[in-house]
């Protein structure tokens, strides 16, 4: 029904961008966009935090597991990100004790059990997983941990939205925003983005019917020549978001700068730990200074987070680069655009699966 609800109100040629990995699974997984009239076009955007991590924010990972021996503990998909040398699996073989955890409160556990240890929790992730991590800093806090970090990567969506649609050869006529994100930051940083770019944002949950949903919404608003924030995913967002979370995320975090993957610097798009909680900050306590950043290799990430290119346009793409031999962060990350491509496309050429 949705399906066909689209094609009767498409007439012209437009370009969605979904924001979030976990979209772009779905919508590889459930084949949505060949559900789509051949005039509606989906690209996938920058929502896979471990994609937009860059390298020299993994390679201060990786110098804090060698050369600091610290117990180094992240989620699993940042285990095989490439940094410029290596990454924190290699670390693990080189006999660094990287150890993957499932919550940021396990690296708090391990660091209590471990008083003679340095223990460094990489934090990445939008404003999703950013509260979990302040708990864990505030948990630290009160404990009186001396002995846990946090190497704080955390990145924000609309500032990011606001970079592509100033990119001068934006083609992007409207986006699905990720709704979990929402879900924790309320929509009223999107509320500007709208106004000033003329572009219509829809707020969209994760199942299929959501994302036909979003794109239906999406579109009737183009075709009728309308630039409005709407909300589809409203069982779990609402306008203000939690103010909870909001809180927690206000009290540890301040907002800086932030440099992403592919996509270079982006002002006001990241989170950083406040002045006051220095001693469970890593880069403080380790005196790491800012990471040397540069994207290295082949890989077109920043064409593929920016939607200027699919995954099958990449000439490692199932050649060289698979996920059991990742080139370049999409491919590792159970959100990243390249790994749903190889997982659910498998006749595209050069996947060879
Ligand atoms: S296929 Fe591999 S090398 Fe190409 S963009 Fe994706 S992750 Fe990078």
């Amino acid at each position: 029904m949705l399906v066909e609800a689209i094609r009767r109100v498409t007439q012209r040629d437009w370009t969605i961008m979904e924001i979030c990995g976990g979209q772009t699974h779905a919508i590889m997984r459930f084949g949505l966009d060949q559900l789509l009239p051949p005039e509606v076009k989906l690209v996938h955007g920058p929502g896979c935090p471990v994609c937009v991590t860059p390298v020299g924010l993994i390679d201060q990972a990786v110098v804090l597991a060698m050369e600091h021996r610290v117990i180094l503990c992240s989620f699993g998909d940042m285990m095989r990100v490439p940094g410029t040398q290596i990454d924190l699996n290699t670390a693990r073989a080189y006999n660094a004790d990287v150890r993957m955890v499932v919550s940021p409160l396990d690296s708090v556990k391990i660091a209590s059990e471990n008083p003679d240890r340095e223990v460094v929790f990489f934090a990445v992730g939008f404003e999703t997983t950013a509260p979990a991590n302040a708990m864990a800093i505030l948990a630290a806090q009160r404990q009186k941990l001396t002995n846990f970090t946090v190497l704080c990567a955390h990145v924000m969506v609309p500032p990011a939205i606001e970079a592509i649609l100033s990119t001068p050869d934006c083609t992007i006529d409207g986006f699905l925003a990720a709704g979990h994100v929402c879900a924790v930051m309320g929509t009223d940083e999107y509320q500007p983005l709208v106004e000033r770019f003329r572009v219509p944002i829809v707020v969209t949950g994760f199942e299929p019917v959501d994302i036909l949903e979003g794109i239906l919404m999406c579109v009737t608003q183009l075709e009728s020549a309308h630039a409005d924030l709407e909300i589809q995913y409203r069982r779990a967002v609402r306008s203000e978001g939690n103010p909870v979370a909001k809180a927690v995320l206000a009290e540890v975090f301040q907002i800086e700068d932030r440099q992403w993957r592919g996509m270079g610097q982006i002002v006001g798009s990241g989170l950083e730990i406040r002045p006051a909680f220095s001693a469970w900050d890593a880069k403080c306590k380790f005196s790491l200074g800012r990471p040397i950043l540069q994207d290295v290799g082949p890989c077109i990430a920043g064409d593929i987070l920016l939607g200027k290119r699919k995954p099958h346009q990449c000439g490692e793409f199932g050649k060289r680069c698979t996920p059991q031999t990742p080139l370049g962060a999409p491919m590792v990350s159970s959100e990243g655009a390249c790994s749903a491509y190889y997982r659910y496309r498998p006749l595209f050429e050069g996947n060879k699966t």
